[in-house]
């Protein structure tokens, strides 16, 4: 089916949605396209508790729901199919789906968010919510007074070991190198913390399971050296690996970062074509919460709110 729109929002996360109500507001009818991963990655938070606003513990999906709702509310309509191609060098811009679904947009909206990297473990994603977490912030306040592990040696699990630390007993760090690349002040701080250890060039072997098949017992790790295996008991395993922006479809149709983020002008959700704009994770790589994400979805809409009005001037 072929249709035409004033904005077309890409993504369904926090970001989408909340582009969507903006959007829907200022009178654009906007489209969503949902993508297979509908609601994005905060879905998989079960207990959000620092979204502002609610004082009771929330979870992603019902907050997901909501913003839909919201959206809807406002005039904007749900596609629930996921973009194959995009053409920027034209205008109208023409939008590809899975499912035939061809639509003419004068502005899109990018907010298809970032997935953490895994580490490829059979049970990591099984055990995902159940001990094993991408995201400190989000989880670390459920592992207070326990012993917990954190792969990765850049920035993110440098900060991810910092905040564990104010709330877990003890925490180690798990680094495939023998150094590591996150800045240096953020290591100073973390060699200063008590509570903070670092094994060195291992990787995660498997993550050993508790009873029922739910919850961490252990982890296994195996020195890239010597190839040894050690098992260490723990309640709790942080991976922060990297993120891997979801991109793909938009190589060589609008300018990414060396790290394949959507790259925006200073300050703004502007891209390098007019009138396409990147709000929320896909284009953040540091800050990824949902309520900045919804914030920039909401400037992204405003910012194609004046687009609009400028290309009928
Ligand atoms: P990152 O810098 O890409 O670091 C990823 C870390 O994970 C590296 O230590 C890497 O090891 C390790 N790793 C990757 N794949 C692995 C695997 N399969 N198994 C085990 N270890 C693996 O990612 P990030 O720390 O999330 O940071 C992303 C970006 O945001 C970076 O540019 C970072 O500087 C920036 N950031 C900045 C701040 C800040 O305050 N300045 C805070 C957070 C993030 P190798 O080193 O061996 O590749």
């Amino acid at each position: 089916m072929q249709q035409h729109r004033e904005v077309v929002i890409i993504g369904s996360g926090p970001a989408g949605y909340s582009a969507g109500i903006y959007a829907g507001r200022a009178g654009s009818k906007p489209l969503i396209i949902t993508g297979v991963d509908f609601g994005g990655q905060i879905t998989k938070s079960f207990d959000l508790e620092n979204y502002p606003g609610f004082t009771e513990k929330i979870d992603g999906i019902y907050l997901t729901e909501q913003m839909r709702k919201q959206a809807e509310i406002f005039g904007a309509e749900i596609l629930a199919d996921t973009v194959i191609d995009v053409d920027f060098s034209t205008r109208p811009f023409i939008i590809k789906c899975e499912n035939d679904n061809i639509i003419e947009a004068d502005a899109v909206i990018i907010a298809t968010g970032a997935s953490y990297r895994k580490l490829g473990l059979s049970n990591e994603e099984k055990l995902t919510g159940h001990g094993v977490s991408y995201c400190a912030t989000c989880d670390g306040f459920f592992f207070r007074d326990k012993e917990v592990f954190v792969i990765g040696g850049g920035n993110t699990a440098v900060y991810e070991a910092l905040h564990l630390s104010t709330v877990c007993k003890k925490v180690t760090m798990v680094h495939r190198r023998d150094v590591f690349t996150a800045e240096q002040i953020n290591q100073k701080h973390l060699f200063e913390t008590p509570n903070i250890s670092v094994i060195w060039n291992s990787v995660v072997d498997e993550i050993t399971e508790g009873e029922g098949g739910l919850s961490v017992k252990g982890i296994k790790l195996k020195n890239v050296k010597t190839g040894e295996v050690t098992e260490y008991p723990t309640d709790g395993i942080f991976i922060a690996v990297g993120n891997v922006p979801n991109t793909s479809i938009f190589k060589g149709k609008v300018e990414l970062t060396d790290a394949g983020y959507i790259k925006t002008k200073s300050d703004l959700c502007a891209t390098s074509i007019d009138g396409v704009f990147a709000a929320g994770d896909v284009k953040n790589p540091r800050f990824k919460q949902v309520v900045i994400a919804a914030g920039s979805g909401a400037q992204a809409a405003m910012e194609a709110n004046e687009y609009l009005l400028s290309i009928k001037e």
